[in-house]
């Protein structure tokens, strides 16, 4: 038996170990910054494992560092756990919330960190039993559903030392991720103004809501001289709270995002522009609370490679005729058009309704797709790998109820662990074969030339949450 078959073996012994895991993950659902459950799960599980962990990092609670071994190649697996507010579902293929409004993990978080874990615990054991030299880290990264855990531990400097990052999310096809994901800053403007009796005294009053909504055309306007493919959106937070009072007090929440960190930037300074001259017209005074700012992600084709080689050769377990039928049943209540859709979302169409087929789709590097993630930033500081598996029927949307049901099936845990083997198999490939290494080093080192990585979130900004950090950082083994 040669490494990887016994890193397979070892994992197929495993597997339940896992599964549970993420059940119990998705069946304790907390959203960004909350995640005390899941990451206590997993840090006691790697520290009993022998990995030395480190937590929190910096203002981050829920955030920790896991690692065995010594000495370089250091590989950093990336891991999440936080759920989605509202997405609260059972394993079923009705809507039907297991706590009325509550979180769920409509973005398969309870799947993505486990199978790090997973792949950390097999990589343990085949460099105890080969005696192999180098340093495996398991990233417990919080709140990646706001776009900001990673780029507070990216500025506490705990990828700096990392040769490379590999990662993987759930999705509804196995298949590199050749595209990149969008640069977005998420910024709030708050307005004040003169409160007064909305009919007795108006020309007393000078209304923050009204600033809002002038700010709110302005940027409407200013859609149409973006780049194509920028996003625009807001949602009003605080609108005032009654029409007879003149609101002293609104404040609108917006997301930029463009394909690079530059021209979000760019758009940043625009819209800002835009809350000034509302602030202007109405007399009131505007402040902005940048509370995220994410890194478009850049793909290493070289370590994507060697990813999609590992995953084409393992392949996924075929799916059972329940499964099927379950994830028809599901499919059955998106509308038909949005399924043919997705059908074509990423370049090829995709004919099967979980396909089972390993993609590596050397057209989609350069493109960007709609969405953001805060794995940009690590991908802008060590070079990163990153796959995405079936974890759900082609048709489901992340961030919906069916997706939910999806990722705490089975349909889920066996894309999981494809992702998690994928991963074990290509750290083991980093740790044997330098020249791999050095192959994504140069590619990272082309691509990032003269752009260093600048935390795009401002040094005073902090989590939330950061206020439940007391204790200093703890090393344990
Ligand atoms: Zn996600």
């Amino acid at each position: 038996m040669n490494s990887k078959q016994t890193i397979s073996q070892w994992m197929e012994n495993n597997q339940s170990v896992f599964t549970e895991m993420a059940k119990e993950i998705w069946e304790n659902p907390q959203i960004a910054y909350e995640e005390q459950f899941a990451s206590e799960l997993q840090m006691s599980a790697l520290k009993e494992e022998g990995f030395a962990i480190q937590t929190p990092v910096g203002d981050s609670p829920t955030a920790f560092v896991a690692e065995y071994g010594s000495g370089k190649p250091i590989i950093g697996i990336l891991g999440e756990y936080d759920a989605l507010p509202g997405l609260s579902q059972t394993v079923s293929t009705t809507h039907d919330e297991v706590v009325p409004g509550g979180p769920g993990h409509g973005c398969g978080h309870n799947l993505l960190g486990t199978a790090g874990v997973e792949a950390a615990f097999a990589l343990k054991n085949i460099m105890d039993s080969e005696e192999l030299k180098g340093t495996i880290r398991y990233y417990g990264c919080p709140a990646e559903e706001v776009l900001s855990g990673k780029t507070f531990m990216a500025r506490e400097g705990v990828f700096d030392d990392l040769d490379c990052a590999l990662t993987w999310h759930p999705g509804t096809s196995n298949m590199a991720v050749n595209l990149s994901m969008q640069a977005m800053v998420s910024v709030k403007f708050h307005f004040k103004g003169t409160t007064a009796h909305a009919a007795g005294a108006p020309h007393a009053g000078r209304s923050a809501l009204d600033a809002v909504e002038l700010m709110n055309v302005g940027a409407n306007y200013l859609r149409e001289h973006v780049l194509d493919g920028s996003r625009i959106h807001y949602v009003i937070t605080n609108g005032g709270l009654a029409p007879n009072v003149v609101p002293d007090d609104a404040s609108v929440w917006y997301y930029l995002r463009a394909a690079t960190k530059d021209q979000v930037e760019d758009m940043l300074q625009r819209v800002e522009k835009i809350a000034e001259g509302a602030s202007l017209m109405t007399e009131t005074q505007v402040d902005s609370e940048i509370l995220a700012f994410a890194y478009e992600t850049l793909p290493n084709e070289a370590l994507n490679d060697a990813m999609y080689e590992n995953m084409n050769e393992l392949g996924l377990e075929p799916f059972t005729p329940d499964e099927q039928s379950f994830a028809q049943a599901l499919v059955d209540t998106v509308d038909s058009k949005v399924v043919e859709m997705s059908k074509k979302m990423f370049g090829k169409p995709i004919d099967e309704m979980l396909p089972t087929s390993v993609e590596n789709d050397k057209s989609l590097f350069g493109k960007t797709m709609g969405g953001s993630s805060d794995i940009g930033d690590v991908s802008w500081i060590t070079p990163m790998g990153q796959v995405m598996t079936t974890c759900a029927p082609v048709g489901v949307q992340v961030h919906s109820w069916q997706a939910t049901a999806s990722f705490g099936s089975s349909i889920g845990f066996k894309g999981m662990h494809l992702a998690a083997k994928t991963m074990a198999w290509t750290a083991l490939d980093l740790l044997e074969n330098e020249e791999l290494l050095e192959k994504a080093k140069k590619e990272f080192a082309e691509k990032t030339k003269g752009k260093p990585y600048v935390p795009g979130i401002p040094e005073n900004v902090k989590p939330d949450g950061a206020e439940r950090v007391k204790d200093p950082v703890v090393m344990t083994s």
